[in-house]
């Protein structure tokens, strides 16, 4: 997409950025100056990784680092390794992280980082030196104070495990909290694997709560890989119904519920999704199924203006991020479809990435019952503080206005206090 200059001619990669802020202008009581302060990342940073190859040639691989707002606290965000990695999808990211960590307030900014490539192309060994060749590239601009990445898309704990030990290599010193998402014997935290699905569920089981609504929902779920299939795996458990899983290859579906302690076993073993005896449907034809909930857990872009006009469910709970389009977001919302953001949605993972970098800072550790404990209140407070936005004032608002109206006024409020602006 074509970059667009803002007002005072500085470029403008991110379109959703821009338009999101535009839209929730209104109801956040935003002025020109607080729009141009978001409008923009603080820091774009970029680099052309050289790394060896096993048969001896040397690939370039495109990377980023965006840090788009610090004004409370680090900036935090995850790494992700991906063919469509670009700086505005970046970008959006960031923005994004800076919203999510304000939302589920943790003292932490927005970032993200992101390298063009597609792992499955990579031997073990060519991922490592990439890992590594990563971290070195932006040594410089990382760190425990200034900014901590984690695990995100085709990334996870061996790669932070690498990008944390070649951290340490170049500082030569130990650095635990440089990067979050680490396996539990390096330093990880208990239960970060799978805190971004318990983080939804707890989300899921508030809204219940919120509408009175019993826990009997079909539930869809797009993407079975981690976040995916440890949400269904927490939400059978919890008694919702889920119908229909699915990966790249496509989705399973059987109204009656699906056996999602076997798929989970399955999806841990690396077994085919297929295996299982129920109907196989398309990725297309699961986002318009008539359930309950419908949850996009895999990647941006999901839900449209070409598929909005189909989608059947009451509910979406956005387990990716971005999965939902502007234009379709408002579609949806204008049609009764509540949309439960990303940004709340899937704050679990960052939220254990904040007890992670904690731990790593005391040097005290956690029992994977005392994350849950904290992160299921962080999620509930979250959760109720704006439900508690998405009422007040003359007008009720979408879910995801009264989460953004939360997030920008608690991000202005640190820039204010910073550049001693009065905020009101
Ligand atoms: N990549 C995850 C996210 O999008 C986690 C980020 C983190 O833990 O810093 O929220």
């Amino acid at each position: 997409m074509d970059s667009e200059l803002g007002p005072k001619g500085v470029e403008t990669v991110c379109e959703v950025c821009q338009v999101e802020l535009d839209r929730i202008s209104e109801v956040a009581q935003l002025t020109e100056q607080d729009i141009e302060l978001l409008r923009q990342p603080r820091r774009r940073i970029n680099a052309n990784i050289p790394v060896r190859m096993d048969d001896g040639s040397i690939d370039v691989f495109p990377s980023f680092r965006i840090q788009y707002n610090g004004a409370r606290g680090p900036t935090k965000g995850g790494i992700r390794f991906h063919p469509g990695v670009d700086e505005e999808e970046v970008d959006e990211l960031a923005f994004l992280m800076t919203l999510k960590c304000a939302v589920v307030d943790i003292p932490f900014g927005g970032a993200k980082g992101g390298v063009q490539v597609d792992r499955k192309e990579l031997s073990v060994g060519e991922l490592e030196r990439l890992a590594r060749a990563y971290i070195r590239e932006y040594h410089d601009v990382v760190g425990p104070q200034s900014d901590i990445p984690a695990p995100d898309m085709n990334t996870d704990a061996q790669i932070m495990a690498w990008m944390r030990d070649e951290y340490e290599q170049v500082a030569g010193h130990q650095a635990p909290g440089v990067i979050t998402g680490k396996p539990p014997a390096l330093g990880g935290s208990e239960g970060r694997n799978s805190a971004t699905s318990l983080g939804g569920a707890e989300i899921l089981d508030a809204f219940v709560r919120h509408e009175g609504l019993d826990k009997s929902l079909d539930i869809a779920v797009q993407g079975f890989g981690n976040v995916g299939s440890h949400l269904a795996l927490f939400l059978h458990e919890r008694g919702y119904n889920i119908v229909a899983v699915s990966n790249a290859a496509g989705g399973i579906y059987d109204e009656t519920g699906l056996p999602i302690p076997d798929l989970f076993e399955g999806y841990e073993n690396e077994q085919d999704l297929f295996d299982v005896d129920a109907a196989e449907l398309s990725n297309d034809e699961l986002l318009t199924l008539d359930v309950d909930v419908l949850v996009p857990a895999a990647i941006e872009d999901q839900i449209t203006d070409a598929n909005m006009a189909d989608i059947r469910a009451d509910v979406v709970l956005e387990m990716a991020n971005g999965p939902t389009t502007p234009q379709a977001d408002q579609y949806l919302a204008d049609n009764g479809v509540q949309i439960i953001p990303d940004i709340l949605a899937n704050a679990g993972g960052v939220t254990v990435s904040y007890f992670e970098w904690v731990q790593n800072t005391t040097n005290e550790y956690w029992t994977e019952e005392t994350v849950q404990e904290k992160l299921r209140t962080q999620m509930q407070t979250a959760f109720e503080d704006v439900a508690a936005r998405k009422t007040e004032a003359d007008r009720e608002k979408s879910w995801r206005e009264a989460a953004y109206a939360k997030s920008v006024d608690a991000v202005l409020t640190a820039e204010g206090y910073r550049s001693n602006m009065p905020t009101e």
